[in-house]
């Protein structure tokens, strides 16, 4: 579904990304490890074109999505298909909840209010949050406002959704929630691509782990292999893993 290869992207001369390749398989759910600093978010961010890359190709369903000398006024198409959800919520503080995740299916698919509204009601029903569609952002927890920007991604019918850090601003009982909201989303088959800090959810969660040290790849490995013998010293220490 997606292919990254030889991605590599610099701020100012100071590489972030190095040499970045892996494919991502329709329904695969794959989380980004790594400490701070590593260049996950940055990665992610190139995928969905908030981040020029500087050489490398990304290709989604066969079309490539960035390239050398590709333009970019293809990524408003893009972002229909790699949706992204951040650490903060960004819902816009003027809109109730209901108008929060409508306005980019109207805006951007040209779907009717109707057809987005019914929609979005479906999606909010599914995190429990229907009774909430009339509310305005101040007036939700951290939690519920996670779980209305996930609803927004979901409203414009990704292919794939991008995950940064979403429960890293939340109060721990609210973090369950949310990770409870992406697990039902992976039962679904929905194709995913989450940076974590919750190495449990991680475990549970994904089909692979990708370990990232300084803007490389150093580990692609599966959960239960990860998480008891990573392969590299830096993950050993990440993990806190005894030697
Ligand atoms: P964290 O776990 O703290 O979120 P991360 O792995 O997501 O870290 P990135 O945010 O991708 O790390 O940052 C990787 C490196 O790129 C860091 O050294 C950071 O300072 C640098 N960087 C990120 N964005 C920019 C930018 N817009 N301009 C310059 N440098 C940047
Ligand atoms: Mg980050």
């Amino acid at each position: 579904l997606l292919k990254v290869q030889h991605l590599k992207k610099s701020f100012d001369g100071n590489t972030v990304l190095k040499d970045i390749s892996f494919d991502v398989k329709k329904g695969e759910v794959i989380a980004i490890l790594g400490r701070s600093g590593c260049g996950k978010s940055t990665l992610l961010r190139c995928l969905n074109g908030l981040e020029k890359i500087d050489s490398g190709e990304v290709w989604l369903d066969d079309a490539l999505i960035t390239g050398p000398g590709m333009s970019y006024r293809h990524w408003s198409e893009v972002r229909k298909k790699i949706g992204m959800v951040f650490q903060s919520y960004d819902l816009f503080p003027h809109m109730n909840v209901l108008s929060n995740i409508t306005l980019g299916p109207m805006r951007v698919e040209k779907r009717s209010k109707e057809e987005a509204s019914k929609e979005a009601l479906k999606l909010l029903e599914r995190v429990g949050l229907l009774e909430k569609q009339s509310a305005y952002p101040r007036e939700l927890s951290g939690g519920q406002k996670q779980r209305v920007a996930i609803c927004r991604a979901l409203c414009m019918n990704p292919e794939i959704l991008l995950f940064d850090e979403v429960t890293a601003a939340l109060d721990p009982e609210m973090v369950r929630e949310v990770l409870d909201v992406i697990r039902g989303l992976r039962d679904q088959g929905l194709t995913m691509l989450i940076v974590t800090h919750e190495m449990a959810f991680a475990e549970k969660v994904a089909d692979e782990i990708i370990y990232m040290e300084n803007g490389t790849i150093a580990e692609t490995n599966t959960p239960e292999r990860f998480f008891s013998a990573p392969s590299t010293v830096d993950a050993r220490k990440f993990l806190n893993l005894q030697d």
